[in-house]
């Protein structure tokens, strides 16, 4: 290979980035920037420019201050990388300020303290799917005549508990068939139990030691609008 061939390559493939196409949206591409800190420049001109820590521009974020709901649990990330450092994690149907609209699907929002972090934008939306229940006691229970009261593994609607899955509920307060959002993750309100009354949500497990071991905790809970 002589020289200016090289040089060619070299140059074709650092301009891959302006390439590849923007909305991607793959694992691969959500791992394309290998950065740990990042500089954000406003041109103010409608775009926001994004470096890494050698001055070498990544992306350009459209300037667009809109509220955006996250769509799921979420980290925000101190630069536009999986692997970067998570600054803070939030819960599903958060409220956001979304500050650029990056080309490559890594979103720039402002957080309250005035810190900008990246976010994929694929999990967030302009309308919030998601309705705040309220905070709730979430405590656990499993088989065992003590923590089903006789039921086993089957539920008050007659179906079979599964773990982490099944909830029992007040169904005054959430209906039995509703899928619920606890700390991330998806449960489905099928039983009902003598102590859970109003924000109250018992969990089933399969061990009784997770019932203890887990404890009680206290968390928003969410159902899809
Ligand atoms: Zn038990």
């Amino acid at each position: 290979m002589n020289k200016l061939t090289k040089l060619f390559m070299v140059g074709a493939f650092s301009s891959v980035l302006s390439v590849v196409p923007v909305r991607a949206g793959t694992l691969n591409f959500q791992t394309y920037f290998k950065v740990k800190t990042v500089k954000i420049q406003n041109n103010h001109d409608g775009y926001l420019n994004v470096f890494n820590g050698k001055d070498k521009k990544l992306f350009t974020a459209k300037r667009d201050v809109k509220t955006v709901y996250t769509t799921t649990t979420l980290n925000i990330r101190k630069a536009p990388s999986v692997d970067s450092k998570v600054i803070k994690t939030v819960q599903i149907g958060t409220k956001l300020k979304r500050i650029g609209d990056g080309s490559c699907g890594w979103d720039i929002v402002k957080l309250k303290d005035g810190a900008k972090g990246f976010v994929w934008d694929e999990y967030l939306s302009e309308n919030n799917p998601f309705e705040n229940l309220g905070r709730f006691r979430i405590t656990y229970y499993c088989n065992c005549d003590e923590c089903s009261e006789g039921y086993g593994r089957l539920t008050s609607t007659g179906h079979i508990c599964y773990s982490d899955y099944t909830i029992a509920v007040d169904p005054d307060v959430i209906p039995y068939g509703t899928t619920v959002y606890i700390n991330g993750n998806e449960y489905y309100a099928d039983d009902c139990g003598g102590g859970i009354n109003g924000n109250e949500i018992d969990i089933y497990v399969d061990h009784h030691e997770l019932t203890t071991k887990n404890g009680v905790d206290y968390y928003d809970v969410f159902i899809k609008k």
